[in-house]
This record gives structure tokens, C-alpha cells and sequence, in this order.
């Protein structure tokens, strides 16, 4: 399956992604653990985008879409992928529909995960994250908490809470969110391609994706 996930940040995006990857050997492709990975490494494109990241506001697009050009011709997307975080403004949208032209891949839908605000607000000031870059499970304190307080029940590295999920940092992202990101549910839907769900659940988010697949 070739899949854009859309949704504001805490909508579930990186979890529904994990749980899809597991059917058919489709690839999750996060822009953000990318870019994290990047700033962790201390890379040219780490440097470049850090500062961005920590206040809340979004990368320019041409360094997003360098990174994508390359990603999306990878050999391990060949089965398929599923894009979280990316595509985040109009402009990378339309430059993600002439890379896919220009390589010859044709998505399959652009689901929009519908969870309300103050559902969003309380995913992301609880969510943890483990440290270790090669793990990075995600926690809930309270709904999915590890066993042991402040350490990944996989990999054993403490988890943190990321520098761009205060309370601030946050209100600053989903505003960022309503005004860049939000439009593009308008965009898929001129394309053809959009499905909108109450992600509220990922099992059911799951569901209705497999259904409209037709697996
Ligand atoms: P995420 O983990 O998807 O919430 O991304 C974390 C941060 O990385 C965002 O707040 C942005 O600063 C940056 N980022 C991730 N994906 C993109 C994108 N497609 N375009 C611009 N910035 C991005």
C-alpha cells in the first residue's frame, strides 16, 4: 500500500503507520524521526533544521523535500510506504505529486486521522519517547505506560519527553498545524484521494483502512 497519513500532530499517525507496516511490508517513512536522527547525529541537515524543530515550526520545504527525493526511491519502498508527517504544506504536496509522477508511483489514498483538539492536547504532554534513536518506542503515562517509570520496557534507555512536547511548544505546533497542514485535506479531496476517520482508535483506524483496501 502506498499511503499519506494526515493528521495533526498526536493524532496517531506514527502508531497507525507501525500497525499497518506489519500487513503488507509497506515502509513507514516519518519525516520527524528522520529529522530527529539528523539533529541527534549532528549532520549539516540536523544543524539545519534544529531550530526549527524546537520552536514548534516547520522546516522549509526544500530541505523536506530533499530528503523525500531520495527516501522515496529507496529500494525497500518498492513494496510500498506510508508517509507520516509528510506531506506538511501545499507546496510539498504538489512537489510530492511530481516526484511520484517523475518515478512512476501511484498512491493509493491520503487518510486524514480526525481526533478532537483536547483529545490531542493530553496524547502529546503525556506521550514519552525512548532516547535511544534506534528504538524510539512511544509511551503514554497514562494509557501505555513502560513498567518500570522513565525506562523503554524494549531497549531499557530512558524515555524522555521531547523538547517540542511542553505544553508551549505544543499549542505552537497545532496552530502551525490549522494554518500549513490543514488545507491539505482540501487538496487530496480535489485529487480524488482523500479518507477522512474519527482516529480515536488506531485498531479501528486500521480497520477501515484495510476495508477501503479491499485486504
Ligand atoms: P513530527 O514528529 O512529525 O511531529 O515532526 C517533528 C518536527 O519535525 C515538526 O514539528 C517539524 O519541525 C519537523 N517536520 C517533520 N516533518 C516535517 C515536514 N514534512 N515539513 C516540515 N517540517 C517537518
Amino acid at each position: 500500500m502506498k499511503l499519506i497519513l494526515l493528521g495533526a500532530p498526536g493524532a496517531g499517525k506514527g502508531t497507525v503507520a507501525k500497525m499497518l507496516t506489519e500487513l503488507d511490508g509497506a515502509v513507514q517513512i516519518s519525516t520527524g524521526d528522520i529529522l530527529r536522527g539528523a539533529v541527534k547525529a549532528g549532520t549539516e541537515l540536523g544543524k539545519q533544521a534544529q531550530d526549527f524543530m524546537n520552536r514548534g515550526d516547520l522546516v522549509p520545504d526544500d530541505l523536506i523535500m530533499g530528503i523525500m527525493e531520495d527516501r522515496l526511491q529507496e529500494d525497500d519502498c518498492a513494496k510500498g510506504f506510508l508517509l507520516d508527517g509528510f506531506p506538511r504544506t501545499i507546496p510539498q504536496a504538489e512537489a510530492l505529486k511530481e516526484l511520484l509522477a517523475r518515478i512512476g508511483v501511484k498512491l493509493d489514498m491520503a487518510v486524514s486521522l480526525d481526533v478532537p483538539r483536547d483529545v490531542i492536547l493530553d496524547r502529546l504532554t503525556t506521550r514519552r519517547t525512548c532516547s535511544n534513536s534506534d528504538c524510539q518506542a512511544i509511551y503514554n503515562t497514562k494509557s501505555s505506560p513502560t513498567k518500570v517509570e522513565g525506562i523503554c520496557d524494549k531497549c531499557g534507555s530512558p524515555t524522555i519527553q521531547r523538547e517540542d512536547e511542553t505544553v508551549e511548544a505544543i499549542s505552537h505546533r497545532l496552530e502551525t498545524y490549522n494554518e500549513k497542514t490543514a488545507p491539505l485535506t482540501g487538496y487530496y479531496e480535489k485529487e480524488g484521494l482523500l479518507m477522512s476517520v474519527n482516529a480515536t482508535s488506531s485498531d479501528a483506524v486500521v480497520a477501515a483502512i484495510k476495508e477501503r483496501l479491499g485486504n
